[in-house]
């Protein structure tokens, strides 16, 4: 018999946009746009993510309210409940519960495996926890050791090994330069077009 299906989301670029450049979009603080790719160290990149808000007496309130402005991307929610009626779903994103909270009250609250942030009392965010290295990479081995049939779909470098760990991963919308890098992981761009790939994969009902 078929084992039962886990599918597993990265977050950002899959679901809902990127966080931190809307962040910087909405408040008009340039320095916010730096990403993974220029600052690869991401402990680093976050420290000085934070030490801006800081600068700019930004609260986590603040931020709430810009990401519960941003919305889920179009047609994501559909997309979701499609899957969850199918198979079981867990979302695994490198983000912190706290900015995630309000675009997951929009999604219906999914499961969420992501990070900390400590705030203190006068709502300022003090310390950034990453609860595991690699996440995203052990989850999944873990869910296979569970015997669970895992698929995974993502659309940046940090979803690769997951993607690999997976018994199917799929690119969901990532940048032209990836998919020839990992040409292994066959490339979707519509919603539609992960269905069809989960659907067949994961011999979900229709
Ligand atoms: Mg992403």
């Amino acid at each position: 018999m078929q084992k039962p299906v886990l599918a597993c989301l990265d977050l950002e670029g899959v679901l809902v946009p990127e966080i931190w450049i809307n962040v910087a979009l909405k408040t008009g603080i340039e320095e916010l746009k730096v990403t993974t790719r220029e600052m690869p160290d991401y402990d680093a990149l976050m420290k000085r993510r934070l030490a801006i808000l800081a600068q700019h007496n930004l609260t986590i309130a603040d931020i709430q309210e810009v990401i519960a402005g941003m919305g889920p991307l179009a047609g994501a929610k559909e997309f979701l409940t499609w899957l969850r009626e199918r198979c079981q779903v867990v979302i695994l994103s490198d983000t912190f519960y706290q900015f995630a909270l309000p675009l997951m009250r929009q999604l219906g609250f999914p499961t969420l495996f992501c990070n900390q942030l400590e705030i203190n009392g006068n709502g300022n965010i003090a310390a950034h926890h990453m609860r595991l290295h690699n996440q995203k990479k052990h989850s999944v081995a873990a869910f296979k050791a569970l015997n669970f049939f895992t698929m995974a779909a993502g659309d940046a470098y940090n979803d690769t090994a997951m993607l690999g760990e997976a018994d199917a991963g799929f690119f969901f919308c990532p940048p032209e330069h990836l998919p020839k890098e990992f040409p292994q992981f066959p490339v979707t761009r519509t919603y539609a077009e992960l269905q069809t790939r989960f659907a067949t994969a994961g011999h979900l009902p229709g």
